[in-house]
């Protein structure tokens, strides 16, 4: 199946950071990863006064089941030290899963599509770097619909 990751970190050295975990989703069983996108830096959306975001999305192709992903997801945030202090505080790492093909998936622990990806700026760029043709299977949009309804204020990002 043909899945998309979020990435994001604002502690420490934040390009490491996604380095590593992307380094990891390569080494993951069952997994080849297909596309990395440019890394943004951005404006951190939610908890304001925080340092800014290294953000990015990866394609990748998956024997997995969204379950699975989402348990090998957890364990790299847990080994790269992630601690959850704040919501939508300072992280390490994060690790989304974005879409998993067209699948609509709403259980406890995991809703997918990821259930902020068309509200933000800092997901959608990379999203429509790596995946343009995708087409939210709810909302029956692309990256690029999406974003234009996006005002850029208070989510400004930089492609680096
Ligand atoms: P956020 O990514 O919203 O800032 P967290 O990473 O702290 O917040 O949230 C983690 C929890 O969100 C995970 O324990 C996971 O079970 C749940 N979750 C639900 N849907 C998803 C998804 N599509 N991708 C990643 N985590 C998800
Ligand atoms: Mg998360």
């Amino acid at each position: 199946m043909s899945v998309a990751l979020g990435f994001g970190s604002n502690l420490g050295d934040r390009k490491k950071n996604l380095e590593v975990a992307l380094n990891k989703i390569e080494g993951l069983g069952n997994t080849a990863l297909v596309k990395v996108s440019p890394f943004y830096s951005t404006r951190p959306v939610g908890q304001t006064g925080q340092d800014w975001f290294l953000n990015a999305a990866a394609l990748i192709e998956t024997g997995m089941t969204p379950q699975e992903l989402m348990k090998a997801l957890l364990m790299i945030e847990q080994e790269m030290g992630r601690e959850r202090v704040t919501k939508w505080g300072p992280r390490l790492i994060d690790l989304d899963i974005l879409f998993f093909g067209q699948k609509v998936i709403e259980e406890n622990n995991l809703t997918v599509p990821h259930p902020y990806l068309s509200q933000r700026r800092f997901v959608l760029l990379p999203l429509n770097d790596i995946a343009p043709e995708w087409v939210h299977p709810v909302l029956k949009q692309t990256p690029e619909e999406m974003l234009a309804r996006l005002p850029e204020e208070g989510q400004e990002a930089f492609r680096l």
